[in-house]
């Protein structure tokens, strides 16, 4: 099924797990050999994977079905970290979906005993919740599975696994996905600031500031028909959101793209629907500062519109962290685009923001992307990408992750090279870039 036709909500167990045992193997989070996902039913039979098969060649067939009883349906036999699923079920009844892996940035934490960091961006430690360590023990074994219950019996979703990796549980698959990514993406971007010297952690003050400035209350209208340039538009930005997720510059709820249509008039993607499934429909149209009835926005709405009444040169918004370029936003790293021409042409200057900017006074902020500063990195909080077009937006958001890739790759080599500033003059007359 290609990904534009999934309904994750019509799934069938057994499609839920074959579809998010491949995803997570696609996206570098597990390895042929590693990892197990379940799923329990009303009745208290567990869906799960079998043990020991390809992770990246499953197929529905190879799903196996532990009944109460404990009798099993299938091919092959169930993981052989089916005492841990059952014990965790057992322990919360209020789980209903089990996500085991081992992804090499939550393994980096698991052998050194550390648990990652959640407060470095604003939404990290909400997804995640409390997270906690089960001490090692031999994988299958049931002493392992008493070792991860107890943890979640204090009432914790996600544990990490000493010397092993980590397991996620929530009350669906989608879910208990979600955290798995979060966790390892703050894992990630907690692996690549660290290169840098300690990250900033966020305050509680500045907990405080999401909590009173993200409330939407935006207006709404009746949405009514889309017509066949409006949904041509709605599939290009679908499209690109796509793949905004497969190059790993968005997570399945996080980046925000908006795109205007006329006049200050904007498309923008809906609030916690995963970017990798969305659907043309599900983007929400913002006409004359209100949004479609019965959708949500993305919560930045305010600095898109502000932005769009404010540069009538932009028509593209994305908001978005990617780890590499946020690891320039979590510590006192300055970024400096004059690495290569492609990165200065595109990128400019990147002036680094206060956290609050996009919070406190979301107007002034939009007065900041004049022609010569199409991004800038938010501190601990995210990347603002403006452009013209879509293209051109999501090519800026993709050199600035692959820009900030090479500077932190480059210090295992040496010192950085400037590009100097008479060649930065030659590069400005010859692409006529704005002052
Ligand atoms: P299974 O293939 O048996 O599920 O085992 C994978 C794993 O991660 C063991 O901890
Ligand atoms: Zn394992």
């Amino acid at each position: 099924m290609r990904p534009s036709e999934i309904r994750p909500t019509e799934l069938t167990p057994p499609e839920q797990l074959l579809l998010l045992m491949e995803r997570i193997y696609r996206y570098g989070m597990t390895t042929t050999s590693g990892g197990n996902l379940s799923i329990r039913e009303d009745n208290g039979d567990i869906w799960i994977t079998p043990s020991g098969v390809d992770k990246g060649a499953l197929t529905i067939a190879d799903m196996v079905l532990v009944h109460k009883d404990g009798t099993v349906e299938g091919k092959h036999r169930p993981s052989s970290e089916f005492p841990f699923h059952r014990l965790i079920y057992e322990t919360r009844p209020d789980l209903r979906a089990i996500v085991h892996a081992h992804p090499p940035a939550l393994v980096s934490f698991s052998i050194v005993r550390r648990i990652p960091d959640t407060r470095l961006l604003p939404n990290e430690r909400q997804i995640c919740g409390r997270i906690g360590m089960a001490p090692y023990a031999l994988p299958g074994s049931e002493q392992l599975g008493r070792n991860i219950a107890d943890v979640f019996a204090e009432g914790v979703n996600s544990v990490m696994l000493e010397n092993h990796g980590v397991v996620v549980g929530a009350e669906d698959l989608f879910e208990a996905f979600r955290v798995f990514e979060t966790l390892d993406y703050c894992a990630r971007l907690e692996i690549e600031a660290s290169r840098f010297g300690r990250p900033t952690l966020l305050s509680d003050e500045d907990y405080e500031t999401v909590r009173r400035e993200s409330k939407l209350d935006i207006p709404t209208y009746p949405g009514g028909d889309i017509d066949e340039k409006e949904m041509e538009l709605r599939r290009s930005m679908c499209a690109f959101i796509r793949r905004a997720y497969d190059q790993g510059l968005f997570t399945s709820t996080q980046g925000t793209f908006s795109q205007r249509l006329n006049g200050t008039d904007f498309l923008i993607t809906p609030y916690g629907i995963d970017r990798k499934y969305l659907q043309p429909e599900e983007l929400v149209r913002i006409q004359g500062g209100a949004g479609e009835e019965g959708k949500s926005p993305s919560r930045s709405v305010r600095f898109h519109q502000a932005v769009y009444e404010r540069q009538p040169h932009v028509d593209s918004v994305i908001l978005a962290h990617p780890p590499q370029i946020m690891a320039f936003a979590v510590t006192e790293e300055p970024f400096d685009s004059r690495t290569i021409p492609e990165s200065y042409i595109l990128l400019r200057g990147m002036p680094k923001l206060p956290f609050a900017a996009l919070y406190n006074d979301p107007e002034k902020t939009a007065e900041l992307f004049k022609p010569n500063t199409p991004l800038a990195i938010v501190r601990n909080n995210c990347l603002v990408v403006t452009g013209q077009g879509l293209l051109n937006t999501f090519d800026r958001l993709e050199v600035a992750e692959y820009s900030a890739k090479s500077i932190l790759a480059a210090r295992a080599l040496g010192d950085v090279v400037h590009i100097e500033d008479a060649e930065i003059d030659d590069l400005k007359k010859a692409f006529k870039l704005e002052d």
